[in-house]
């Protein structure tokens, strides 16, 4: 008995369970064999729910984004590489500009729909070796690998003109979004706590500043 992969005559592959029972003459000699095929598609279903449940714990259901435990892990690792490797990099701390006016004025849904367009526009101008994930609510971080300080800030600056030039629409009005950010390039002797610290304490600062911009070293 095996499981196997046959192809289907339209290409793809199909999943089945074969049985081999020999058949006997009247003196008991193999004379030929029945292969019996089943279906197997419920035992890979099974698999295929394992993956999923080991997807969902590391992605964001809303924004597709990495939740807030593989965040944590993902900088961990980071911080790991940087002390074995010196391997740089940086982080973008990212919150949505007056965002709970956002749910205010346009209700929840509309408010998901924002943070799902402004996570994709992020996410679709950092590099494929580049994370982002979701810290919480409105607020996300992004790690650039083997980043500097020029080029976290151009990432920075890049990221807050495109979420500006978003424009969700919302049961005929226009929404249209702004982040602020703080920049931090992991120092040596950093924790991963003091990091996003320095990345936050920026980040007020751009708050502070009158939003919709970055702020960093
Ligand atoms: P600031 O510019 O200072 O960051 O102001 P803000 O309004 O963005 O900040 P505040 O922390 O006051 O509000 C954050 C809001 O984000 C409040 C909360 O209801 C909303 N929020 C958090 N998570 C979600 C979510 O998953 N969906 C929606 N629609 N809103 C969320
Ligand atoms: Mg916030
Ligand atoms: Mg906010």
């Amino acid at each position: 008995q095996a499981d196997v992969f046959l192809k289907h005559r339209q290409g793809h592959r199909v999943p089945v369970s074969v049985h081999v029972s020999p058949i006997l003459d009247s003196e008991s000699r193999v004379i030929g064999g029945a292969e019996v095929f089943s279906d197997n598609s419920s035992k890979i279903a099974a698999l295929e729910r394992a993956a999923e449940m080991e997807q969902l714990a590391f992605v964001d259901s809303l924004t597709k984004t990495g939740n807030r435990r593989y965040t944590e892990r993902v900088l961990r690792d980071s911080c790991d590489r940087y002390r074995r490797d010196r391997e740089n990099f940086a982080v973008l701390f990212i919150d949505l500009d007056h965002f709970k006016a956002v749910n205010d004025t346009y209700g929840h849904d509309a408010g998901d729909v924002v943070l799902k367009a402004v996570s994709r526009t992020i996410v679709n101008n950092l590099r494929s070796f580049d994370f982002l994930g979701r810290w919480g609510g409105e607020e996300f971080i992004a790690i650039l690998t083997n980043s500097n300080k020029a080029h976290a800030r151009v990432i920075a600056e890049r990221c807050c003109a495109l979420v500006r030039s978003c424009v969700v629409e919302w049961a005929g009005r226009a929404i249209q979004p702004t982040i602020s950010i703080g920049v931090a390039l992991i120092q040596p002797g950093e924790s991963q706590t003091e990091l996003l610290a320095r990345a936050d304490a920026y980040l007020y600062q751009a708050k502070q500043a009158g939003r919709d911009q970055f702020y960093g070293p």
